[in-house]
């Protein structure tokens, strides 16, 4: 198997009596890479990565890593190493002692053992901290504790289930960052689970959408943002509209579509369906555009203004349809009213048709 091939999950599911929650997944993680499952509660990532980390056995299936069959190897005994979510760090033990927990196996001499866990203390920025006490550190030096003493194993393969999800918004921006920071310097293997599609996106290489224990698709940030498979993805990654289009008539390998009154043609791609779906980004919609801009236009009124600081958020009314766009606040970029008559458009080649 190829470094491309460095984690293989091959036809895994787990039942729970009678609820699926990991249904025949196949997914090929490469070396090195930050690979993200990505979903709403439920659909059954911490069980995925439960089973890679081995505390959880496959119904069905086998996963392999690094040319190894570990379907039947004790967690103890693999390349991998879990950090749990809200995982804390044993509160009566100090930070050098929580980090040597893990190596306690490992009949390692004292300057050795001392060695690691200064390199892991290095490794998560926190030079300086052994003596200290659970309640005498911030909720993200707890968790860069805890991800240190899943680093000084020196695991081929690094699983965090939601790592970040006990931490305050501001202080998880940051995490996010520096934990992808972290991954590329070290260049470990990382399954990284999230319901947070924003996490996923910024720190991931690949995400695979999961929905009820299948994966609804894979690929990078960009191609889950830009060009979603089908509705449960659109809607789950960012804000979407879901344009209804209505197709009338197919000519060569084009369809003639309309929607809201107005007819366009957009290129067939043998959809089995008379009506198709239009997802639209907020930022796709142009308001008041110039008039030799080559857009589909409508008529309408802004609602509502939602004021996000760097962004502002509109809702446009046109014949009872609700658009959602949004702007960058750039300082030069005009501002609109509430109840304000408009108009607005946006490029067919950014709709994504299913
Ligand atoms: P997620 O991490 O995506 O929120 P989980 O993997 O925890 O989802 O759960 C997937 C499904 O499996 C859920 O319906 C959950 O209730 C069920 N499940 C998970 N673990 C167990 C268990 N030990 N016993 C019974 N059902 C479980
Ligand atoms: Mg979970």
């Amino acid at each position: 198997m190829s470094d491309k091939e460095f984690i293989k999950i091959k036809n895994v599911s787990k039942n729970f009596e009678d609820v699926v929650a990991v249904d025949n997944i196949n997914v090929d993680i490469a070396r090195g890479e930050f690979f993200s499952l990505l979903g709403p509660s439920g659909c059954g990532k911490t069980t995925l990565l439960r089973i890679l980390a081995g505390f959880e056995y496959p119904s069905s299936g086998s996963v392999f890593i690094d040319n190894l069959d570990v379907t039947d190897i004790t967690p103890n005994l693999r390349p991998t190493n879990m950090v749990f979510q809200n995982y804390a760090i044993f509160p009566h033990i100090n930070v050098k002692r929580n980090i040597e927990f893990g190596l306690r196996k490992e009949k390692l001499s004292k300057d050795e053992l001392n060695e690691r866990v200064q390199n892991a203390l290095k490794m998560v920025q926190l030079e300086g901290y052994e003596d200290r006490f659970s309640n005498q550190l911030s909720g993200g030096q707890r968790q860069r504790i805890a991800l240190a003493r899943a680093l000084v194993k020196q695991p081929k393969v690094l699983l965090l289930d939601e790592p970040l999800g006990a931490l305050d918004k501001k202080l998880r921006e940051e995490m996010k960052i520096w934990i992808k920071e972290l991954q590329k310097k070290l260049k470990i293997t990382t399954v990284y689970v999230t319901h947070d599609q924003s996490e996923a996106l910024t720190m991931s290489d690949r995400i695979a959408v999961m929905d009820k224990g299948k994966i609804s698709q894979i690929g990078t940030s960009t191609d889950i943002y830009e060009r979603p498979k089908n509705k449960f993805v659109a809607d789950f990654i960012g804000i979407s509209n879901f344009l209804p289009l209505k197709i009338i008539s197919s000519q060569n390998s084009h369809l003639k579509v309309s929607f809201n009154n107005k007819e366009f043609i957009i290129p067939d791609m043998n959809y089995n369906s008379d009506t198709l779906t239009a997802v639209l980004r907020p930022e796709h919609i142009i308001i008041n555009p110039e008039i030799n801009n080559n857009l589909l236009t409508f008529e309408g009124v802004v609602e509502i203004i939602s004021y996000q600081g760097s962004l502002i958020r509109y809702i446009i009314n046109s014949n009872n349809i609700k658009f959602i766009s949004e702007f960058a606040n750039l300082p030069k970029s005009k501002q609109f009213k509430s109840d304000e008559k408009i108009q607005f458009g946006f490029d067919l080649n950014n709709l994504v048709v299913f």
